[in-house]
């Protein structure tokens, strides 16, 4: 046995008459007077094979542990399908089982299953329907990103996962220590070896990283254009289905770039890796299309097609103040858009993804560039139908005296970044960037409603299992 196989979708694109094999686990078995009839999917494609067994050309024995959940080869001629949905299919005059599954006790059975119960068998889902999909549509769109950016002239970079400096100064992060003395897992009592935190692994605090940002501007400043795509970290007890504990973000960052070249990047990037996946992943999407978001597929259509509304923040207020609705958070210049503020701009007043730019200072990072007005920043939020904020970007600041100014308003301590600071002491340029959720651009792509179905294993508050 080789990695190099013919995947189930091979076989299904392939002619009738050639000799076959087709491994992969069974979704179902059906006995019919003459032949039985076995659907079985390997994960290549939406489609499952159709496996046709004539009565008598294997042992009874063997074709009862052929059940749903097995895993099995068969192998066989391919055939014009007689029945409808499938033109291809294998008659089968051997077969071999490498696991059988108990029928009685295999957790994923046909349907009804909720969300809920799916999630607490994830190590299993992905072979259903849905989850295949939805991890199918993940790694390519995982590809596409890459491919956008390699085709631009980005060099992907890789920023450290731990940290000893809070990018944002928003303190919901993740401690990384030595000092707590759990040396298994299954340890439920945690002591600690030292409260001081010089004795511990790296003689001071360090966390889990919330984004790359800061260290992907130095390699800016030198590279140009640059991105990360890994993993980041939030410990806020955010219990949404659109907030994740741990989640993969996608940050470019771009020298000699303003906010407009940021916006254009951004809108581009998403039409770009939107129409790929619509272009690899169709029989995917359209699963979606029938089963999860009515309209998803004419959604991306009109995304891919029509301009992103770019308008300020200030605009939007007004918009919203005039809107007439009677919103549970009121509206007022200087708050941060609420969830349902951000729905109506994109679902009622537009229709489609807006880019809102220019937000209130305080409301923002200490990094983001200062308009004139001295109230507002070069910021830019792009807002999705369904699920709000995508994309989160700013020109940077890259004046040295006005950066120092900011970290000291926000109360930050200006030691901590003093590399941060050189990048505008020595050779500085404007320069600008975002940070995409790859969650939420699945969620967007698959019309999915919860976080937690976008990603193979979540974490979210109290919940981290396998
Ligand atoms: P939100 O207001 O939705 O919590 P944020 O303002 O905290 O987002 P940023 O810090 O700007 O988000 O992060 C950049 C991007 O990362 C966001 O635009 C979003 O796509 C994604 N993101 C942020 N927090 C999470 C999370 N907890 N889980 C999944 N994706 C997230
Ligand atoms: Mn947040």
């Amino acid at each position: 046995m080789d990695y190099r196989r013919t995947y189930l979708k091979d076989l299904l694109a392939g002619t009738a008459g050639t000799r076959a094999d087709a491994y992969g686990w069974v979704k179902t078995r059906r006995d019919s007077k003459e032949v039985s009839f076995v659907q079985m999917n390997d994960g290549s494609c939406f489609a499952d094979l159709q496996v046709v067994i004539p009565h008598g050309t294997l042992p009874d024995e063997t074709l009862k542990k052929v059940t749903t959940g097995a895993c099995v080869r068969f192998s066989g001629e391919l055939v014009a399908s007689q029945g409808g949905g499938q033109s291809i299919e294998l008659r089968a005059d051997e077969v071999e089982i490498f696991g059988p599954a108990d029928a009685q006790t295999y957790p994923l059975q046909k349907k009804g299953a909720s969300w809920e119960f799916l999630r607490e068998i994830a190590h299993l889902r992905a072979r259903g329907n849905t989850f295949g999909a939805v991890f199918r549509v993940r790694a390519r769109a995982s590809y596409a990103i890459h491919k956008f950016f390699n085709d631009r002239g980005f060099h992907n970079i890789h920023t450290p996962i731990i940290t000893a400096s809070d990018c944002e100064g928003a303190g919901s992060m993740f401690g990384v220590s030595t000092l707590i003395d759990a040396t298994s897992p299954h340890n439920p009592s945690a002591t600690l070896k030292s409260k001081d935190f010089k004795d511990d692994f790296f003689g001071k605090p360090a966390f889990l990283t919330v984004s790359g940002q800061l260290e992907a501007e130095t390699l800016a400043l030198a590279l140009t254009n640059v991105y990360t795509f890994g993993p980041t970290f939030r410990a806020e007890n955010s219990n949404t289905s659109r907030h994740l504990s741990e989640f993969w973000m996608i940050e470019p960052e771009m020298a000699f770039c303003d906010l407009e070249g940021d916006m254009n990047l951004a809108e581009e990037f998403l039409k770009e890796v939107i129409q790929d996946v619509m272009d690899h992943c169709r029989p995917d999407l359209e699963f979606f299309n029938q089963r999860i978001e009515p309209e998803l597929l004419q959604t991306l259509d009109h995304v891919v097609s029509s301009p992103f509304e770019r308008v300020t923040y200030t605009q939007a207020i007004d918009w919203l103040l005039q809107s007439g609705e009677s919103f549970e958070n009121a509206v007022e210049w200087g708050m941060d858009l609420q969830s349902e503020h951000e729905r109506w701009l994109t679902e009622k007043k537009v229709g489609r993804p807006v880019i809102l730019t220019d937000y209130p200072k305080d409301i923002k990072a200490f990094y983001m560039r200062l308009n004139d007005d001295n109230k507002t920043v070069r910021a830019m939020d792009v807002l999705a139908p369904r699920i709000g904020e995508i994309i989160g970007g700013s020109q940077r600041e890259e004046r040295l005296d006005v950066l120092e100014r900011r970290i000291v308003e926000m109360g930050l301590p200006k030691e901590a970044y003093w590399w941060y600071l050189d990048l505008r002491k020595f050779g500085s340029a404007p320069h600008s960037g975002f940070g995409l959720g790859f969650e939420r651009l699945l969620m967007y792509v698959t019309g999915m409603k919860n976080i937690r179905d976008v990603i193979p294993y979540f974490r979210a508050p109290q919940q981290a299992d396998f």
